[in-house]
This record gives C-alpha cells, structure tokens and sequence, in this order.
C-alpha cells in the first residue's frame, strides 16, 4: 500500500492534482470536501449537518469527517492506497487517521505539501468559484475565512507530519504539470 496525504490551503491545487496522481498509482482518492458535497447533493443527513459549517468556511466538527472518512475506507476493496486531500485538517483528525491506518496494518508514507502564497490563493478560488458554482468560492470574505481557519487550527498539521519525518514541502506555481513532476519525483522515493 502506498498512502498519501496531500496537504496545502484551500485553492492550492489538491484535487488537480489527486486526479493525475491517482491515475498514475492507481490510489484511491478520498477528499472530505467532495464527499461532503455529494452528501449535500443526495440530501443527507450527513450533508445536511456539514452544510451548515461548509457555509461559512468553517471546519465540520471532527468526530463527523472522521467517521465519513473511516466510512470511505472500510468500504474501499482492493487498492493499491489512498490520497487523502484535504484530511486531515486538524491534529485529531491525523491521529485518528494514523490510528485507523494502523488498524488496517498500513501507515501514511509521506505528506506532500503544496506552498502556494496566498494573494494567488484568493485569485485562484475567485476563479474557480466562477467555473465551479461552489458558493464558497463566491464570496471573498468567506475564502479569507477559510484561510484564517486554514493558518490557525490545519497549519499545526504539517508539524505533526514533520515530527515524523514525513513533511515534504512542494512549490505549488508554475504549470500544473511541473507541479506534478514535483510530487511524482517525491513518491518515486517511497515506492
Ligand atoms: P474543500 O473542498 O477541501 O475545500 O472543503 C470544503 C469545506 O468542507 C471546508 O471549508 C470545510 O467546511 C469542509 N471540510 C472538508 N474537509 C474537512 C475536514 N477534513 N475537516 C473539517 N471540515 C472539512
């Protein structure tokens, strides 16, 4: 198994760039952002509950993405591994997923990190709010929130990967494809 966590603020180009790279492992891809929005979309419960927090461009309580994401994995048969985008977005939740990962005797290999600085950021949600129709990406108060919360309470994250020696920290401007060659050339290292 080959487990990634692909870590960075909203806007960074987490899902570009999931999609390419698990097309070329052959991983699974598991973003909270986009179950949470196919929740939204079915009408559930679940959605119903994360929609509430996703509005405002706060973080869904824990114990709710946690047990979505554990949900996602045990349901998941026959993988090669996972990328995991935009999760874990707290220390509890990268404990829990160390702990779940552990449970199904695997670990998380490397974090890939992308830097992106943040007036690029803004321009780049701004955009794809107008493409994507994600009213969170409307709106540039709630992107700055969403940053904020990103500084405050996910940043910690990376230094809980770092402490295991896990951080990589990739340039994320330039072509999408440089950025690839990047983060492939980081994962070539743990296969
Ligand atoms: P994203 O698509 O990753 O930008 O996520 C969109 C929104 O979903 C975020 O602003 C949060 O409200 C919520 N969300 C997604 N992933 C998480 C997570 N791991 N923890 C808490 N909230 C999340």
């Amino acid at each position: 198994m080959l487990n990634i966590v692909l870590f960075g603020p909203p806007g960074a180009g987490k899902g570009t760039q999931s999609e390419k790279l698990i097309e070329k492992y052959n991983l699974t891809h598991i973003s909270t952002g986009d179950l949470f929005r196919k929740n939204i979309g079915e009408g559930t419960e679940l959605g119903k509950t994360a929609q509430k927090y996703m509005d405002d461009g706060n973080l869904v309580p824990d114990e709710i993405v946690i047990g979505m994401v554990e949900d996602k994995i045990l349901n998941t048969h026959g993988t090669e591994g996972f990328i995991f985008d935009g999760f874990p977005r707290t220390i509890a939740q990268a404990q829990a997923l160390d702990a779940l990962m552990e449970k199904n005797g695997s670990q998380i290999d490397t974090m890939l990190a992308l830097d992106v600085p943040e007036e690029e950021l803004i321009k780049r949600l701004l955009n794809r709010g107008i493409t994507s129709g994600r009213t969170d990406d409307q709106n540039e108060a709630k992107i700055r929130n969403r940053l904020d919360v990103y500084k405050n309470e996910t940043t910690p994250v990376a230094n809980y990967y770092n402490k295991q020696g896990k951080l990589n920290l990739i340039h994320g401007v330039g072509s999408i494809n440089a950025i690839f060659n990047s983060l492939s050339d980081v994962i070539d290292e743990h296969i």
